[in-house]
């Protein structure tokens, strides 16, 4: 919890949201990340294609945000600040030595590595991965700092399958789960909460947090199950966490198709109440576009109801950085 000389970030109901204000951090540099292209992310060009498919996580998705968020209806309302490149030693509070040195060499080597299936290192993407752990840090800084309640990282390539100690689902780092290790060790924070609200299982920050009971994970996901070595965890009910971080893991797979009332049911039953009982010091919103109904990726949910619980008025693939006391007056 916060001492007597660092800044409070515990709820403060009375406060009115700065919903006229949001902080976006970026960097242009994150668009030199090329996942790409062949049959859908495999890369592989079978001869025969007159067009070779973009990879699903390709630099056009997030310029199309970049557009909206410049020149769209909420453009008067935006913030920008310039993202950095993240450090080794950021890194390792939440990735393993081993593991980030797997990707320094892969990068080294100036070759296209497939480091998970999907997944794809070419010159150019690890600068880009830095950028975007670097920048999601730099945006969580900011609302530790207190210089806002609502923090944007507009960040490619995504983070939240990405695990200590493995790369996944075109996932090099967690940067969401990095933010949530700077919170904690800031010294403000001691209890941080994660929603993920991506279409598929944020499988790497709640394995990163499973034994821990500092981080209540959720995450609202399609009932996809395991996808290969880099992939174990289900997404299941029954996944809860171990040891002390028992019941401090939430999932909640729901069934293609899941529309605005679905999700507002479980939003209301159970994610919010989770997250109220726990009574979080910061919330880490992980926002993948992917589960909405107007995504080319999957469009399997409406997900319109985000805009009734958290009244914003843009999403996006990567994480948003929100103080809890930001997130109850956004309820
Ligand atoms: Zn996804």
């Amino acid at each position: 919890m916060a001492s007597d000389d660092v800044p409070s970030l515990s709820p403060s109901p009375a406060s009115p949201m700065a919903t006229s204000r949001v902080d976006v951090f970026w960097h242009e540099g994150m668009l030199r990340h090329d996942a790409v292209e062949g049959v859908f992310d495999t890369g592989h060009d079978p001869g025969f294609l007159d067009v070779l498919e973009k990879h699903p996580e390709n630099a056009d998705r997030v310029r199309n945000m970049l557009s909206i968020l410049r020149r769209g209806p909420i453009a008067p309302h935006v913030n920008w600040f310039t993202g950095r490149p993240a450090i080794v030693s950021e890194l390792l509070m939440f990735h393993t030595s081993e593991y980030i040195d797997d990707l320094v060499e892969a990068d080294k080597s100036g070759e296209r590595h497939e480091i998970a299936a999907g997944t794809f290192m070419s010159p150019g993407s690890w600068e880009a991965a830095l950028l975007a752990a670097g920048t999601t840090l730099s945006a969580m800084q900011h609302i530790l700092d207190c210089h806002g309640k609502i923090a944007y990282a507009l960040v490619r390539p995504p983070g939240h399958h990405s695990q200590p100690t493995q790369a996944d689902g075109y996932c090099f780092l967690n940067n969401a789960a990095l933010a949530v290790k700077l919170a904690l060790n800031s010294g403000s924070c001691s209890r941080v909460a994660v929603i993920d609200i991506d279409v598929h299982y944020g499988n790497g920050t709640a394995e990163g947090f499973y034994s821990s009971d500092k981080v209540l994970t959720v995450s609202l996901h399609m009932n996809h199950g395991s996808w290969g070595s880099s992939h174990p965890q289900k997404g299941s009910i029954d996944e809860i966490g171990e040891d002390v971080g028992s019941g401090y893991n939430l999932n909640v797979p729901l069934p293609n198709g899941t529309g605005d009332r679905g999700y507002e049911y479980a939003m209301n039953e159970l994610v919010v109440p989770a997250v109220r009982r726990f009574e979080p010091d910061m919330v880490v919103l992980v926002v993948g576009q992917d589960s909405s109904a107007v995504s080319s990726f999957f469009a399997q949910m409406h997900v319109d109801y985000l805009t009734e619980h958290l009244r914003m008025g843009f999403f996006t693939i990567i994480v948003l950085v929100i103080s809890y006391a930001a997130l109850m007056a956004l309820l």
